[in-house]
């Protein structure tokens, strides 16, 4: 298994000390996997997951998938394409359609929605008002 080290850049507001950290796109934030990594388990078939060594990581993440699904589609209304997916492979697979893949599919929703691919954090919200 590959380890990576990224090197996250923050940066702290002078006048109100806000911090804030620009993660690459490739990046899950809170996660210890690669968006490409969860992208290849959450498309594999059964037995595909299965032999994956770190299935049981991957596994929690898709529960989480699966969970944040609903609240990800009425938040974003994105993509444009109707119907919205029901089952959340499929939402998956259609969102990394209208994005070309998972990694545009993760800046797009951080950077426009202000939500994670699997849950939203209150770092990606934009502050309640500014302060400086
Ligand atoms: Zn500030």
């Amino acid at each position: 298994m590959w380890k990576w080290l990224v090197k996250v850049a923050r940066f702290v507001c002078s006048r109100c000390r806000l911090t804030v950290s620009l993660l690459p796109q490739f990046v899950l934030p809170y996660r210890h996997r690669l968006v490409d990594a969860v992208d290849r388990y959450f498309r594999a078939g059964h037995e595909a997951r299965v032999e994956m060594s770190d299935g049981d990581l991957l596994r929690r993440y898709w529960r989480q998938w699966v969970s944040h699904v609903g609240s990800l589609q009425r938040d974003t209304a994105w993509p444009a394409e109707r119907p919205l997916a029901r089952e959340p492979i499929g939402y998956w697979e259609q969102m990394a359609k209208a994005a070309g893949n998972m990694q545009a599919v993760q800046k797009k929703l951080t950077g426009r929605f202000g939500v994670s691919l699997l849950r939203r954090y209150a770092c990606h919200r934009k502050p309640e008002r500014v302060i400086c």
